[in-house]
């Protein structure tokens, strides 16, 4: 296997590739870089990066040395080698490689690390207390296990204002009487319209549900005894 860098000729974005063959390069570099069109890309022999072959990815660092740029993924910065040396920073010192996010050095990953870490306690306190208070509220009902795409809850925070606040949160319940989905509860904090001049004030929690279980949850929600459909069949029977 040899190093080629194959470069979108628009952008100028790219990478290095491993294969054994110029073509196969750059066939594959097309796809990752170039929407699989194999003429949008350039291709080129990078005999320095041929050490890492077997490794298949490239530090950073060594990508920088060699006139490439990155962009840090906590502080947004281009980090490139002006960029180092204004800072008295070394390319060892970069966080990661071409198939990992990188970072300007282990200060800058601890910074997110410790961002993303309080962002995540927030947005569980959050769930934790909606889910409260479906209990509360329904305590026959059944809290959709789980968290994030797909799960039973999914919450998220952001800054506004130079804070961290709660932007949205989502809790799904099943119900007795419920035949189609779960209900859910949900918040979700306005934007302020400064056009407007509008005092900013977020919006209050809301119960919801699909429209075929509207009768069925209202029902549920004053709290009238719900007979379940198999019920039904059995009476009908
Ligand atoms: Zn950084």
């Amino acid at each position: 296997m040899k190093a080629y860098t194959v470069l979108e000729t628009t952008e100028g974005t790219g990478g290095i590739v491993f294969a054994k063959h110029s073509v196969v390069a750059r066939r594959e570099g097309a796809c990752q870089f170039g929407d699989g069109d194999f003429h949008s890309v350039t291709c080129s022999r990078t005999p320095w990066a041929d050490r890492y072959a077997e490794a298949g990815d490239v530090p950073i660092g060594e990508m920088i040395d060699m006139g490439w740029h990155f962009e840090c993924g906590s502080c947004g910065s281009r980090i490139d080698s002006d960029y180092l040396q204004e800072r008295g920073w070394l390319s060892e010192d970069v966080i990661g490689t071409q198939h990992t996010t990188p970072y300007c050095h282990a200060v800058c990953e601890a910074r997110y690390g410790l961002a993303r870490a309080e962002v995540q306690r927030l947005e569980r306190r959050w769930i934790r207390r909606f889910r409260a208070i479906v209990r509360r509220r329904f305590p026959d009902a059944v809290l959709v296990p789980g968290e994030g795409l797909g799960g039973g809850a999914r919450a998220y925070a952001g800054h506004s204002g130079g804070r961290l606040v709660i932007q949205d949160v989502d809790v799904r319940f099943e119900f007795p009487g419920m035949k189609v989905a779960p209900a859910w509860l949900s918040y979700r904090r306005r934007t302020p319209n400064l056009s407007a001049r509008l005092p900013f004030s977020p919006s209050k929690p809301e119960w919801s549900c699909c429209h075929g279980d509207l009768a069925a949850f209202e029902a549920y929600a004053r709290g009238e005894p719900l007979i379940a459909t198999t019920q039904l069949e059995v009476l009908a029977a």
